[in-house]
């Protein structure tokens, strides 16, 4: 079975790790990642410092990841420096792109004349959001004025996106549309979940630590609920990445064991199969 695109996650904000804003761009991309058949492998969160910034994506690329998106740090405002901090880890330069310089004098031409913003064309606050990475692509953004950028260092493909959740989905679900079909086809992911009459883990642990490594590709996970609520807890097995048959073929023999097991230990009582 092939194996599933990596991807990995970099929130960038002060204001999340003050406790302001509550990351909710990492959430969304892991459901939109996993639901098309990648591997989300980590999500990190760091201050607006260069340097780590700098270092976090230095980091991933050594690691071989095969998709980085960062999200936040990409507006007109000097706070703003993702892209200049993604660009040095990743040992680029960063150049005036002439289309996304367009993208945003275009964005701020419109905002102007639909009477949102008092001014339109462009200032060097503005030029700003167009230095991107040398041979890099702008993405244009469909809700907001700040491009997405994409570009590529060895294996990596590495993807800024705003902070803003409507921008970030905007940009995703539209421009990067074609790229995250090419990277991820049309894999998808399968989730069986059901639930066991059984409220206590370690109850099940014994048949769980002798199914799950003979399943490599599933993910089993136990999902605990609050105790005394229910008598009964939930389990989902979870195959991303691969073919329709493969994933169906997967999840069934995985099922298949955890079900003769818990059974042999007197967990027969199955609903939502
Ligand atoms: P802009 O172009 O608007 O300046 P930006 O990329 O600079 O966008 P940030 O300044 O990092 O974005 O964030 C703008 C706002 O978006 C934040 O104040 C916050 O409300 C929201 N935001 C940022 N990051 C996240 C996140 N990870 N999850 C949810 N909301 C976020």
């Amino acid at each position: 079975m092939s194996k599933p695109v990596t991807v990995e996650i970099l929130v960038v904000g002060n204001e999340i790790l003050i406790g302001d804003i509550q990351d909710t761009n990492t959430n969304w991309i892991c459901k939109l990642i996993n639901g098309r058949g990648g591997y989300v492998a980590r999500a990190t969160m760091l201050r607006d410092i260069p340097e780590e910034i700098s270092a976090a994506t230095r980091a991933a690329i050594e690691r071989g990841v095969d998709v980085l998106i960062t999200s936040g740090g990409l507006g007109p405002t000097a706070d703003d420096l993702t892209v200049a901090a993604v660009a040095e880890g990743a040992g680029l330069e960063l150049r005036l792109n002439e289309k996304a310089r367009q993208m945003v004098k275009d964005s701020y031409d419109d905002f102007f004349a639909r009477g949102i913003m008092a001014q339109g064309g462009l200032n060097p606050a503005r030029e700003k959001m167009a230095w991107l990475p040398v041979g890099a692509s702008p993405l244009h953004n469909p809700v907001g004025t700040a491009p997405g950028v994409l570009f590529r260092v060895g294996k990596t493909s590495i993807i800024c996106l705003p902070g803003v959740p409507s921008e970030l989905k905007g940009i995703i679900t539209t421009s990067l549309e074609p790229f995250l079909r090419d990277t991820l086809g049309d894999g998808g992911s399968l989730t069986k979940a059901v639930t066991v009459r059984c409220n206590d883990e370690s109850i099940m642990e014994p048949v769980l630590s002798r199914v799950v490594p003979r399943h490599p590709r599933v993910y089993i996970k136990s999902l605990a609920r609050t105790l005394g609520e229910t008598p009964e807890l939930d389990i989902t097995l979870t195959v991303t990445g691969g073919e329709e048959d493969e994933r169906a073929h997967l999840v069934a023999a995985a099922y298949r064991e955890l079900r003769e097991g818990l059974t042999e230990i007197g967990i027969a009582n199955w609903d939502k199969v």
